[in-house]
């Protein structure tokens, strides 16, 4: 592969995945190689450890300026007390605030988290008030919502989504259209609503109907994390896809799932820098590049092929200024937000607290749950 990449400048990563504190010097050094000077870690809940926030806490106490965190929110209110979730939600969602988390991210919207979890529609009365405080501290939300079409349809579906159980066309998964629907409908009552829709909002292949909810909803902003189809879809029409990314140009972030193989697929492995580099390497090839360009991963996570063509975008460097680090810094934050140790050390307590009560204390394993105390040590201490 020709490495003709013209952007010199370092880059904001607005999503990236820290599934444990172990993983500080590897993610660190990825980044590093990279290029990627400022982060932001996207917290998703675990079943043993309840809440990955703590440690991403943890890293940006080490890194001040440099992460950001948006926190997961408790997924236990939709067991707990379903009738009132909105309410604990908007309450939780204070609090994270108020910890240091820059915002929030949801993955509540991907179809087997939707199955798992009994999550009330998203314009349901009972998440009013969830939407409501959301608005009211314009707190940035980057919300996985859907997948891609093809996973629904059993002709399309990819072999790799069906053995990661990401076939949805069974009647047991939401449908993708009843969710984009819902979420219209909270947009449509909350118009000034922060969001960021992670993956192109999973509609790289209907840019006109993209393009027509972006013009409806002026807050709305996309990621362009792959989803190895978003860019097998704008190579298809790389100039329909490069009007589109010129046309909203200051509405599209940076982001690369770094992250989410050790999340879930070998936590053992750490964040591993060759997997890394060739999200990265995909996405600043289609945006930096011109023409056709190929690539032969090693990793086999992102890409379902083992080797793939595509086609370059050649943007300008205002336009890839804008998408690399300004958009983020205009739209979420340009500084990380303080952290507040005293309710980061309360936060651990609790974490212990019910990890206790729901028995899963097994020290030494993946996802060991005494990482709340050592980070409540951590914070205790510093
Ligand atoms: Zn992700």
């Amino acid at each position: 592969m020709k490495n003709n990449l013209k952007f010199n400048q370092s880059l904001l990563d607005c999503h990236i995945h820290y599934p444990d504190m172990h993983m500080k010097d590897s993610l660190i050094k990825a980044c590093d190689a990279l290029g990627i000077q400022r982060l932001n870690i996207v917290c998703t809940p675990h079943q043993q450890r309840l809440s990955l926030v703590p440690d991403a806490l943890h890293l940006k106490d080490h890194f001040p300026d440099r992460v950001f965190v948006f926190g997961g929110l408790d997924i236990s209110a939709y067991f707990r007390e379903p009738q009132r979730a909105g309410e604990i939600l908007a309450e939780n969602v204070t609090f994270l605030s108020q910890m240091g988390c820059d915002g929030i991210k949801m993955i509540e919207g991907k179809p087997e988290m939707r199955k798992m979890l009994p999550i009330p529609d998203f314009d349901s009365d009972i998440l009013a008030p969830y939407w409501q405080k959301m608005d009211e501290l314009q707190m940035p939300l980057l919300m996985h919502l859907n997948d891609p079409e093809e996973f629904w349809n059993a002709e399309l579906v990819p072999h790799w989504a069906i053995e990661r159980g990401w076939f949805y066309g069974d009647g047991t998964f939401v449908n993708n259209e009843d969710q984009y629907q819902q979420m219209l409908n909270v947009l449509q009552r909350h118009p000034s609503l922060k969001v960021i829709f992670a993956h192109f909002f999973f509609l790289s292949k209907q840019l006109p109907r993209l393009a027509a909810f972006l013009d409806e909803f002026p807050n709305m902003h996309i990621d362009l994390v792959p989803g190895i189809e978003m860019y097998q879809n704008f190579s298809a029409d790389a100039q329909a896809a490069r009007d589109f990314f010129i046309k909203y140009q200051d509405r599209i972030l940076f982001g690369t799932d770094i992250g989410a193989k050790a999340l879930l697929a070998t936590p053992e492995k750490g964040i591993e820098l060759q997997e890394s580099s060739e999200r990265v390497n995909l996405i600043r090839h289609f945006l930096e590049t011109e023409g056709a360009f190929d690539l032969t991963p090693q990793s086999g996570f992102l890409f379902g092929k083992p080797n793939e063509s595509f086609t370059g975008i050649a943007l300008p460097e205002n336009v890839l200024e804008k998408i690399y680090f300004q958009n983020f810094e205009k739209f979420v934050t340009k500084k990380p937000k303080p952290i507040n140790k005293e309710l980061v050390i309360a936060f651990c307590m609790q974490l212990e607290q019910m990890i206790k009560i729901q028995g899963s204390s097994q020290p030494g394993i993946p996802g060991d749950p005494y990482v709340a105390q050592k980070i409540r040590n951590y914070f205790q201490t510093v």
